[in-house]
């Protein structure tokens, strides 16, 4: 018999107000892994309720900012206490392979709250000179109530993304995951409650996007909507979002560039860019989906690219000598598997992998990391994000005709270029359109790093100083201080 998880209001355990229930499958099995609560409109209004309350009630908002912060570091402890626990739940539900589960992102996500939870005690508002005799300053207040919405790739990073910086400024959250991989998220509510944080100031609501996501969305009470997911349904959110004018932060999809110069160190490239492509399954926003690279170069790195891809181990997630585990869900595998046959029929060539299950691995969502060549521009797989282990290649004649192939894309979340020179390097990192540009390596995020998209990759930064500014209104407080009172009329 699967688990039956809990979601959690107002600082209580509790299955949704109708009793209805999602199943959360274990993708390298499609077996049946956990049932957890379908939320309801009636259960996101009781926890935007709680959440309210919590923030009226001024005790978390009015903290000294040091002991929000403790609440945050004592958080990230527990999740590292407990990391082999997470990191095996994680990769269970979302089918990344232990190694990664274990490496990145649980250390990561305790790595996020650690950040705010210093951080904080140095959230400062400015005095402003303006005029003689006038006091002028700033304070940085809370919001009030934050709806955060993640998806399924990296729950628990992504989880921790937004409660650091929501909580740390003095907000109170109400978060939905993912409904293919809600567990680690779930998880979260022991450890806050352990780590001491008052009751309603964290609320996690599991359930479908169209009920859950929508209903927070939609109330009034939330200040701010902060998205991660897909463009199309970040755009969906902006829109209602905009009937209350809240605030949004959308971190969205993209089709990132690997643009490989003529005097790339090549086996550089190539053990970088298998890490940029493949990390995740490929599951990654930022993922190295396209090598844009120098005709000169290009044979050589084919070659070396398709040895090293085709000697990677898929597998069983769990097992720890796996580099590539299954795809989140079947749905999600036969949108990745129609993708590559879609390459096929636009002409691209296959070099390794296909749309097909490895042998003695139907049961899961597995697919052989993909490489296709002969891909040209007006393509479908170079065009359209994929979201699994599919990598297109395409060769262009010199650093103009590269920079504008890394910009020929609606997206603009990351790049990486790959050149031993550093003034190309540095050029082109002017000239590509994209929030984050890796200078020969791919992948590398770090908490202190602002995070984000241009184009339809996103509004606002999540991460670094931004990411905690991100969750606060800024009031500025003007003081007549001269004797006289001002007088004009
Ligand atoms: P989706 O956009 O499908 O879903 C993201 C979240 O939104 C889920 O919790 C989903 O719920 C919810 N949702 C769905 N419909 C609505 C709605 N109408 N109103 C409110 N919420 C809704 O994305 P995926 O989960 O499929 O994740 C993959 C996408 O996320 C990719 O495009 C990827 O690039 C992007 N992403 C971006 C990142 C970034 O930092 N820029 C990082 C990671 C991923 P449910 O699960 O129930 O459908």
């Amino acid at each position: 018999m699967a688990d039956r998880v809990d979601m959690f209001i107002n600082g209580q355990k509790c299955q949704a107000s109708d009793g209805a229930t999602l199943e959360v499958l274990n993708p390298a099995t499609n077996e049946l892994l956990a049932q957890v609560p379908a939320g309801t409109a009636e259960d996101v209004q009781q926890a935007v309720g709680a959440a309210t309350e919590a923030h009226e009630s001024g005790e978390w908002r009015s903290m000294p900012a040091a002991d929000r912060g403790s609440v945050l570091l004592k958080a990230a402890e527990i999740i590292t206490s407990r990391a082999d626990e997470f990191a095996r739940m994680e990769t269970m539900d979302v089918g990344k392979p232990i190694i990664e589960s274990e490496a990145f992102d649980i250390p990561m996500a305790a790595e996020h709250l650690t950040y705010y939870g210093r951080l904080v005690v140095d959230l400062l508002g400015e005095t402003i000179p303006a005029m003689p005799g006038v006091l002028d300053y700033t304070l940085r207040e809370p919001m009030g109530v934050i709806g955060g919405i993640i998806p399924w790739n990296f729950p628990c990073v992504l989880a921790c993304r937004k409660l650091g910086p929501a909580l740390a400024a003095g907000n109170c959250v109400v978060i939905k995951p993912a409904t293919w991989a809600p567990l680690t998220t779930l998880m979260l509510a022991d450890v806050f409650q352990e780590a001491g944080l008052p009751s309603g100031v964290l609320n996690i609501v599991s359930g479908s996007g169209e009920t859950v996501g929508a209903a927070l969305t939609d109330h009034p009470a939330v200040r701010k909507v902060s998205f991660t997911g897909s463009t199309e349904v970040g755009c969906t959110i902006m829109r209602r979002a905009s009937d209350e004018a809240k605030c949004v932060s959308l971190e969205m999809g993209g089709k990132s560039p690997a643009v490989v110069l003529a005097d790339a160190d090549i086996d550089g490239a190539v053990e970088g860019i298998t890490f940029g492509a493949f990390l995740a399954q490929g599951e990654c926003c930022c993922a190295a989906t396209r090598v844009c690279i120098d005709a000169s170069v290009h044979d050589e790195f084919v070659e070396k690219f398709v040895a090293k891809t085709k000697a990677i181990q898929v597998g069983d997630p769990l097992d720890p000598d796996t580099k590539m585990g299954p795809l989140v869900h079947r749905e999600h595998w036969q949108s990745v598997s129609d993708y590559i046959k879609k390459g096929v029929d636009e002409g691209a060539t296959i070099l390794c992998g296909g749309p097909d299950k490895p042998t003695g691995l139907e049961a899961g969502n597995y697919l052989s990391p993909t490489i296709f060549a002969n891909v040209t521009p007006d393509m479908t797989i170079y065009r359209e994000e994929i979201f699994g282990p599919v990598i297109t290649i395409t060769a262009f004649e010199g650093i103009d005709a590269l920079a504008q192939a890394a910009n020929d894309t609606d997206y603009g979340l990351a790049a990486s270029i790959w050149t031993q020179d550093l003034r190309d390097a540095h050029n082109l990192a002017a000239q590509i359109a994209a929030g984050t540009i890796w200078l020969n390596v791919h992948n590398f995020v770090f908490s202190q790093a602002p995070y984000g998209g241009y184009k339809q990759s996103g509004i606002g930064r999540e991460l670094g100083r931004e990411g905690l500014l991100a969750y606060t209104e800024t009031k500025t407080v003007i003081a007549w201080l001269a004797d006289e009172p001002f007088a004009w009329y």
